[in-house]
């Protein structure tokens, strides 16, 4: 049986949302310049959407972050597969992710960018997902909030599935 997908997010409301991040993030960066740096393979439309809207300079970068685990929850076991390229010291830097939820990958990545010596680091989440939080990290910047669930759609994907949809979706088995 193919799995029950339910409405979360519509690319209405995800646009909304996003010029929303947007607005406080220029004017939180007003007068800045912003290396704003997406993990992959996920962040990749929240980001392309996200900058397009931004009123402040940019430069992106990606960094792509395995984790071994289940396909539906993190082992904390993080690795670098793709390292940062940009030249992030003395910039303010924003991360940018699809999703939080155990913290643990953004964890591992805000403490592999203190060696390049930012002069900020900020993270912007476009879902915060905050029942499984296993670390407290600071989500700067949350499009939305849900406590549970495995959402897909607008770059999330389950299997590399999905991932090209434009609205978001609670997949149930
Ligand atoms: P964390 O390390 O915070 O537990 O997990 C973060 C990563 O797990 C995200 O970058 C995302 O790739 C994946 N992830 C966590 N929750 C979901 C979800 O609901 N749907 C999808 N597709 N991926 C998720
Ligand atoms: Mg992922």
């Amino acid at each position: 049986m193919p799995p029950t997908m339910v409405p979360v997010l519509s690319r209405a409301e995800i646009a909304q949302k996003i010029r929303t991040l947007a607005r406080r993030i220029s004017q939180d960066y007003a007068d800045e310049e912003l290396a704003v740096i997406g993990i992959l393979k996920g962040a990749f439309i929240f980001l392309a959407d996200l900058v397009r809207e931004l009123t402040v300079p940019v430069e992106i970068d990606f960094v792509r972050l395995a984790s071994y685990g289940s396909d539906t929850s993190s082992s904390g076991h993080v690795q670098i597969t793709k390292e940062l390229e940009l030249d992030i010291r003395d910039r303010h830097v924003l991360v940018v992710e699809d999703i939080v939820d155990s913290g643990l990958t953004i964890a591992y990545l805000l403490d592999y960018l203190e060696q390049f010596r930012p002069k900020s680091v900020r993270v912007c989440t476009l879902i915060d997902k905050t029942e499984r939080r296993e670390v407290n990290i600071a989500t700067h910047y949350v499009g939305h909030v849900v406590d549970h669930g495995f959402l897909v759609g607008y770059g999330l994907d389950f299997d590399e599935k999905y991932r090209a949809l434009p609205d978001i979706y609670h997949l149930e088995p």
